[in-house]
């Protein structure tokens, strides 16, 4: 394809966080940004040149971002495939509105990871009630199938009678019933491809997570490696075999010793973040390449990292005392200006650098604790 150069335009579905470090990366290049999100203050609308305060399937706003923009993409996997295709009609959409309309659901994600021919665990789509007449899958996790998020559309069930009960309180909605797996760790990988098929992938992270939300990712990631390789290249074949243009996240477990497909996101990823101060390109600054049909750029590890998401149980009454994290010349603040501050909401991170992985992840850890960050 032509690159797209600045100062084109370029569009964005979705305001959170991941996108607007997208914009950020956008705008540094000199391009101009929009951003589609219906929340009148997101964090990436307020850092964008305009934002389309719409819902992501309304056809007067998506027909206007087309106008103005030469390509867009997205940082928000639910938007409805639907409005990828629409825009598809007329400019550059990446990744395809088909690559998102997988990932978005767990069905069709683990079929296409088999048919690539990458491990998955034990696993069954689940439909109806027969579905769940699995002993081999119990005791297990029960997924639904779309729109789950940070843990979020999960129960953890023991027995067939349970997993039924939790799927009755899911509404029937179409889930996947996993087997329960004894993760010894997992790892993430961030694959990017450009339009010219050449696919890069960032060095792995090891990813804590504290109910079902990332808390810490760690890089490089304490696996052997042969792991890490044969993790990087499984990334790789599957951007390749879902013929995927853009950022791509794709989580694994590693259970006995190997390899599992566990989820991917069809965006830049939240393990990713360490890759603004640490890697020679960022993950933001590879998906806006991408985007434009540009060479990649150059993803190597310039120093080992850690990250710690900061979510909103953190807000008391009152700011937390950002003193000491600002006070470490080796720690990097990111705070993404959300009005109000839930629990378990994404509300900024921090990642630390250090030569020495071990110092950079005690480092951020003693940060969290003295944010008041709880095990
Ligand atoms: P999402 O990130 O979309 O909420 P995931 O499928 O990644 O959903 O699940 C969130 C977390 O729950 C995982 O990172 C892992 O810690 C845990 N988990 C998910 N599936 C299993 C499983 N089959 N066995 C053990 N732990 C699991
Ligand atoms: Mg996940």
């Amino acid at each position: 394809m032509t690159p797209i150069l600045p100062p084109a335009w370029l569009g964005v579905l979705g305001g959170g966080q991941l996108g607007l470090f997208f914009v950020v990366a956008a705008r540094q290049m000199g391009y101009r940004v929009a951003v589609l999100d219906p929340e009148r203050d997101s964090p990436a609308g307020a850092f964008a040149n305009r934002h389309f305060a719409a819902p992501y399937d309304d056809r007067v706003a998506l027909q206007e971002l087309a106008g103005l923009c030469a390509a867009v993409t997205t940082e928000f996997e639910n938007v409805p495939a639907e409005s990828l295709a629409f825009l598809a009609e007329r400019i550059r959409v990446a990744p395809s509105a088909q690559c998102v309309a997988t990932a978005q659901d767990r069905i069709r994600e683990k079929a296409a990871v088999r048919t690539i021919g990458l491990p998955v665990g034990p696993y069954a789509p689940v439909e109806r009630e027969a579905d769940f007449a699995r002993a081999d899958l119990y005791p297990g996790v029960l997924k639904t199938a779309r729109f789950g998020y940070d843990g979020k559309g999960q129960a953890r069930v023991e027995s067939q009678a349970e997993a039924v009960r939790a799927w009755e309180a899911m509404r029937r909605v179409p889930c996947v019933l996993e087997k329960r797996l004894d993760l010894e760790r997992e790892v993430s990988a961030i694959v990017a491809r450009g339009a010219d098929g050449d696919t890069r992938v960032f060095s792995m992270a090891e990813n804590r997570h504290r109910h079902g939300i990332l808390d810490v990712s760690t890089v490089p990631a304490r696996i052997s490696s042969a792991l890490a390789d044969e993790a990087r290249t499984f990334a790789a074949r599957l951007a390749s075999g879902l013929s995927y243009e853009g950022v791509l996240g794709v989580e694994f477990f590693v259970v006995g010793g190997r390899l599992l497909v566990n989820e991917m996101a069809p965006r830049p990823h939240n393990s990713g973040h360490y890759t603004m101060d640490a890697c020679a390109a960022s993950q933001y600054a590879q998906q806006v390449r991408a985007l434009c049909g540009l060479p990649l750029g150059d993803e190597r590890l310039l120093s080992p990292a850690t990250m710690v998401n900061l979510l909103g149980d953190l807000w008391g009454s009152t700011e937390p005392a950002w003193r000491d994290v600002l006070a470490e010349a080796r720690a990097h603040l990111y705070l993404y200006g959300k009005s109000s501050a839930r629990p378990g909401r994404k509300m900024g991170h921090f990642t630390v650098l250090d030569a020495d992985p071990a110092r950079a992840l005690e480092t951020a850890l003693a940060l969290r604790a003295k944010l008041g960050i709880r095990d």
